[in-house]
């Protein structure tokens, strides 16, 4: 695998791969890497000719309060596990080489960013769009790989590839979780083991949604009721509990059709998220 930082070398790269005919499957991260990016790579590579994945800590889509300079890299181990997985090209620019001075222009999603994480992290899809919209300009992939795990985000993205006519399939993949069903993510690094055993009640909640909704529960408002119960023992602070239209993200009176659980919270200072997709009859 070999590194690139420059993003004019790095366009004039993918430009000359498309040129030749090859397809190109991209796959953004912001490092510090595990098995659910590790997946997204995996995916890639059975799809595409050529599989490029960039590593940039995007500091537009964080919070001034927020953990930019303290989130977890480890850009060595990252190389050796993208080695491992055939990947072809990884991108690794700096802040100055994507942001110069001067810069200014800014891509702002709509509707789909508003609520959920989009309430609790003003600016942060705004600053996702950019970032993502900068790198598909730059890797020209025919497919783009993203996590489930971020659910809103994947809509926002793949709405940004519609409207912005990008030629570019958006792929969304499973979430990759723990043997004991924590979603993985790179902020669990920052969690001390009971902290951890805490973030559990993400998944549990879930699954006991999941129970209640398969023996025929269709109100949104127990079935929230319910999962509030169970995360308010394990976490410091509920931010969201929404069950959603799947596709857009509006709201439900009845739970049926394609919907979305979405939660957020925090376990001591380490803000996780987690969601499950359901195909709901009647
Ligand atoms: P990040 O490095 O957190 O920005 O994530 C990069 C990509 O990996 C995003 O598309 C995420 O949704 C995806 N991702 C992160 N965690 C997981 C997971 N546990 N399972 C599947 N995909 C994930």
């Amino acid at each position: 695998m070999k590194r690139i930082r420059s993003p004019k070398k790095f366009q004039s790269l993918c430009l000359s791969l498309r040129r030749g005919g090859k397809r190109i499957g991209f796959v953004p991260t912001m490092g510090f890497l595990h098995e659910g990016h590790l997946s997204l790579f995996r995916k890639a590579r059975r799809e595409n000719d050529v599989v490029i994945g960039s590593i940039f800590v995007n500091p537009t889509q964080f919070g001034p309060r927020e953990d930019f300079d303290r989130y977890p890299r480890n850009l060595k181990r990252d190389c050796a596990l993208l080695a491992k997985e055939k990947v072809d090209w990884l991108f690794t620019p700096n802040r100055d080489d994507l942001y110069p001075e001067g810069y200014q222009t800014f891509v702002e999603p709509g509707a789909l960013a508003r609520g959920l994480c989009g309430r609790s992290r003003p600016g942060h899809f705004r600053g996702v769009a950019t970032v993502v919209m900068k790198l598909l300009n730059l890797s020209l992939p025919s497919r783009i790989y993203l996590g489930q795990k971020d659910y809103q985000q994947a809509l926002v993205i793949r709405r940004l590839v519609e409207d912005f006519h990008v030629p570019a399939e958006v792929k969304i993949c499973p979430i990759v979780r723990a043997s004991d069903g924590l979603a993985l993510s790179s902020r669990n690094s920052y969690l001390s083991p009971e902290e951890r055993r805490r973030a559990l009640c993400f998944f549990k909640s879930l699954g006991t949604a999941k129970e209640w909704i398969g023996n025929g529960e269709r109100n949104p408002r127990r079935v929230r009721a319910g999962i509030r119960k169970i995360l308010v023992p394990g976490l410091s602070r509920v931010d969201y509990i929404e069950i959603l239209d799947a596709r857009d993200l509006s709201r439900i009176k009845r739970i049926s059709g394609r919907i979305v659980i979405a939660l957020a919270g925090f376990v001591g200072k380490v803000r996780l998220i987690d969601n499950c997709v359901l195909n709901v009859p009647g």
